[in-house]
């Protein structure tokens, strides 16, 4: 039987170019290698999932590739880089700070670090969730960075800049690395669909993509999970129920009945909603996101922070231009007045019952003006 590879790791980026959604940072990156101004340390900070170890995996590479091309990317081919990427290069050392916090696991790692490189010009030393260190493990670190050895290079990596102590940050090159959008992860999805295979719909995709919150690791896994449950061709209806998401149509019919003033339909709607088994707190979350996406949609300016693509955004677009401006903020009003009373109502079905009724006048009351 053939070995299952997830695709988080099949289709780890190998070179710069191939890394999603992190544009500036890669090509900061590459200047710097192209012009020799290479740092001693460097912070990469952002979300789960964004590419910060893969990042810093492509920078090792490159910076000890013996034939790195113009603009500052790794061949993929001198023996450097395929050391690389089998995974048995001596000039990369990795350490997870999130199990490995301790004074002595910083000890072994700054012994290390003083024996230059065999093969190749630096050593680089990848510290994953830094900021889990303890503090004597940092303040250990912190002399090994204060004065490292010429081909040591330290790539810290964070989820949680703000518990990195100012002694470390303002020793680092630091790097924000972007959450990723919605768009990004379709995309490369798509990408690995046509190579796989795969015929997966663009809405499936995009349900994929939202439920990994701006996580490609996150996507790639929840894709792998879809795959393997339902085959080559993984039906729409099928990834929501295995994913546990609520169908997107719901909202927008919500919207059309609310326009409509049809508060007998509304309400069976719920029923229907709730006996999937999906919670109220979610929905008003839900919906309220729903609400706000209208309302940027309305705008040239700020649809560019509508996170959805193809179809979706098409949806959004035209519902949008249902709604007045006034029912979307009334409807926010009612829905974030729903969501405060929450903890403290004792019967929140009824609660969002009467939010819901409440939505429906919106409009009539606009109607009758
Ligand atoms: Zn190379």
């Amino acid at each position: 039987m053939k070995e299952f590879v997830v695709s988080a790791r099949k289709y780890r980026p190998e070179s710069f170019e191939s890394v999603v959604g992190q544009e500036s940072i890669t090509s900061t990156l590459q200047n710097a290698i192209t012009s020799n101004h290479l740092a001693h340390a460097y912070l990469f900070c952002g979300p789960r999932g964004v590419g910060k170890t893969s990042c810093a995996r492509i920078f090792a590479k490159t910076i000890n590739c013996q034939n790195p091309t113009e603009n500052g990317s790794p061949c993929n081919k001198c023996e450097s880089c395929i050391g690389f990427n089998e995974g048995r290069s001596f000039n990369i050392h990795e350490l997870d700070a999130a199990s490995n916090n301790s004074i002595e696991d910083i000890r072994l790692l700054t012994e290390q670090v003083r024996i230059p490189p065999q093969v190749g010009s630096y050593s680089v030393y990848i510290i994953d969730e830094v900021h889990m260190l303890s503090k004597s493990a940092f303040n250990g670190f912190l002399k090994t960075l204060e004065e490292p050895p010429a081909h040591a290079i330290f790539i810290l990596a964070t989820t949680e800049k703000q518990k990195i102590i100012p002694t470390i940050l303002s020793r680092c090159q630091i790097y924000d690395f972007n959450r990723m959008t919605v768009a990004n992860i379709v995309e490369h999805l798509e990408n690995i669909s046509s190579t796989e295979g795969i015929k997966i719909s663009e809405e499936s995709l995009e349900v994929i993509a939202q439920k990994a919150d701006g996580a490609m690791r996150d996507a790639l896994s929840l894709y792998d999970q879809v795959v393997s449950s339902f085959g080559k061709e993984p039906a729409y209806t099928d990834i929501i129920a295995n994913l546990n998401v609520l169908d997107y149509e719901y909202y927008f019919k919500l919207i059309d009945n609310f326009l409509e003033c049809a508060i007998h339909k509304s309400l069976v709607m719920l029923n229907e909603i709730l006996a999937k088994g999906f919670d109220i707190q979610s929905l008003i979350h839900g919906l309220g996101m729903h609400y706000r996406n209208l309302l940027i949609s309305k705008d040239p300016i700020s649809i560019k922070i509508l996170n959805t693509t193809g179809k979706v955004k098409e949806k959004y677009l035209e519902q949008s231009g249902k709604c007045s401006q006034d029912f979307l903020y009334d409807g926010l009003n009612i829905i974030d007045s729903c969501d405060q009373q929450y903890r403290t109502s004792t019967d929140k079905r009824l609660l969002f019952e009467i939010a819901i009724m409440r939505l429906c006048q919106t409009s009539s009351s606009k109607k009758k003006n």
